[in-house]
């Protein structure tokens, strides 16, 4: 019932405040809530990455993040997880429509993230779809506004924003721009400028990218309110 899952929720924020990110050794140390502390033993998903450990933390607070990390390094978690969190401290639900979306630059990514969102999130009750053309366009716009968890590439986004008479992202939470260096370098600067001043501007955004160029640095500028730096380096 509400009430009870209310204070559940309550009670995993105050631990929010209370942690010692430094002490985060296994998943089971972040205040996760048992749905996704689930989906991540079953996906055999034990100890975080260092992107994960450190970008973790300060999502669940609410705080956007700009966050440096290289291919592998476990990115998708990193943000997949304050998706979920988020979405579920709010109760969110089919009626809630879409509440996170996560822009990422090719199709073969956005399925590789769908594929771990299905595996981490499955005892989750959020829908969750993937709009990346190959599809009617009308056919895909109806679902999108739906669709609690929307992942995309952009220039099929900007195309949902340019040719239905207004694009209804008014609900939305949660922003995820990954592999935002490949993003633009792609051509897609423009495009998203576009797509962001579409989106409401109290949302939380999660900006990752490989490298900080100049032009990731005026995405993140144009996306990000104060955000946390993350930044993590190999180690030998
Ligand atoms: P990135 O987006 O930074 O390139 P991914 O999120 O795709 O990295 O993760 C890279 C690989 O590492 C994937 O195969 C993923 O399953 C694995 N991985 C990610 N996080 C963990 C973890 N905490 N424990 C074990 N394997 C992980
Ligand atoms: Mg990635």
């Amino acid at each position: 019932p509400w009430e009870i899952e209310k204070e559940i929720i309550a009670k995993l924020q105050q631990k929010y405040k209370d942690i010692d990110p430094s002490s985060i050794q296994k998943f089971s140390d972040l205040p996760l809530c048992r749905k996704t502390q689930q989906g991540l033993q079953a996906a055999d998903y034990k100890f975080p990455t260092d992107v994960q450990k450190n970008s973790i933390h300060p999502a669940l607070l609410g705080r956007d993040i700009l966050g440096a990390a290289k291919t592998g390094s476990g990115k998708t978690l990193a943000f997949l997880l304050p998706v979920l969190e988020g979405l579920w401290r709010l109760q969110w639900s089919q009626q809630d429509g879409l509440g996170a979306l996560i822009i990422t630059p090719t199709r073969e990514l956005a399925y590789q993230i769908f594929e771990v969102l299905r595996k981490v999130g499955k005892k989750h009750d959020f829908s969750a779809g993937l709009v990346i053309g190959g599809k009617d366009v009308t056919e895909e716009s109806q679902q999108i506004y739906r669709t609690n968890i929307v992942i995309c590439t952009p220039g099929r986004l900007l195309q949902h924003m340019d040719e239905t008479a207004y694009f209804e992202a008014t609900n939305l939470q949660i922003l995820v721009l990954d592999e935002a260096d490949r993003i633009l370098d792609l051509g897609f600067a423009a495009t998203m400028n576009a797509i962001i001043q579409n989106l409401p501007p109290t949302r939380q955004t999660m900006l990752f990218s490989a490298t900080q160029t100049k032009s990731v640095k005026d995405l993140a500028r144009l996306s990000l309110k104060n955000p946390v730096y993350i930044s993590v380096h190999e180690h030998h």
